[in-house]
């Protein structure tokens, strides 16, 4: 499957530690280069903004989506090729995705966490198709990772749905990620259909 458009979830925080802030830098800067156009929440902090600077300076295109009542508060990132204000957090979502052949959550809090639930569940019905990985920076969603492991052992999940995700260590990765990536196809309905009454 040919990758163009990249959808990147990210933290808004900016009280993080300095790796972060460079592998998110590092992310833009990589995906960018290879091309990717990428798709992000439109804010000018934290890891969002890291990344969309780090995708600008090497030249790439940003396009952010920012709900109205966000921009009241903070200006949505200056610099972006584009920038696209939507009513509420829920048209924002659905523009993130538009569109969209690859997910990528670096670190977040909830808002990432929702994003990236909201995409693996799509992924899970057979409604998204691409790839979704997570960058494990400071082996941050290590926990994360195991429990989503607990949730297959527990059948909540059946075992192919630990294919819908991957996780890297470092942006570095992110490439070769994509290339792995296992084949995802809308049958995926019918595998999800599978966690059946034991
Ligand atoms: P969080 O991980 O909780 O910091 O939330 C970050 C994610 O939620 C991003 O991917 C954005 O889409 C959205 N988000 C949350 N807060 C903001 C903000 N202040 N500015 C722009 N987007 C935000």
């Amino acid at each position: 499957m040919s990758i163009d458009r990249v959808t990147v979830y990210a933290a808004s925080s900016q009280a993080l530690h300095d790796d972060y802030i460079s592998a998110a830098a590092l992310l833009g800067e990589i995906l960018a280069k290879a091309g990717h156009e990428v798709i992000f929440g439109g804010g000018g902090h934290g890891l969002m903004g890291a990344m969309a600077n780090g995708a600008l300076q090497a030249g790439g295109r940003v396009h952010g989506v920012m709900p109205a009542f966000l921009t009241k508060i903070e200006q949505g990132h200056p610099g972006l090729t584009s920038l696209e204000i939507v009513e509420d957090m829920r048209t924002r979502k659905e523009k993130m995705l538009e569109g969209s052949d690859a997910v990528i959550a670096l670190p977040g809090g909830c808002g990432t966490f929702e994003e990236l639930f909201e995409v693996m569940t799509l992924k899970r019905l057979g409604q998204y198709l691409g790839p979704i990985v997570l960058i494990n920076t400071r082996g941050y969603y290590d926990e994360l990772l195991s429990f989503l492991e607990h949730s297959v052992k527990e059948h909540f999940m059946s075992p192919t749905h630990l294919n819908m995700w991957q996780s890297v260590a470092h942006p570095a990765d992110i490439l070769q990620a994509f290339g792995e990536a296992p084949a995802w196809s809308t049958n995926a309905l019918h595998e999800s259909a599978a966690v059946k009454a034991r």
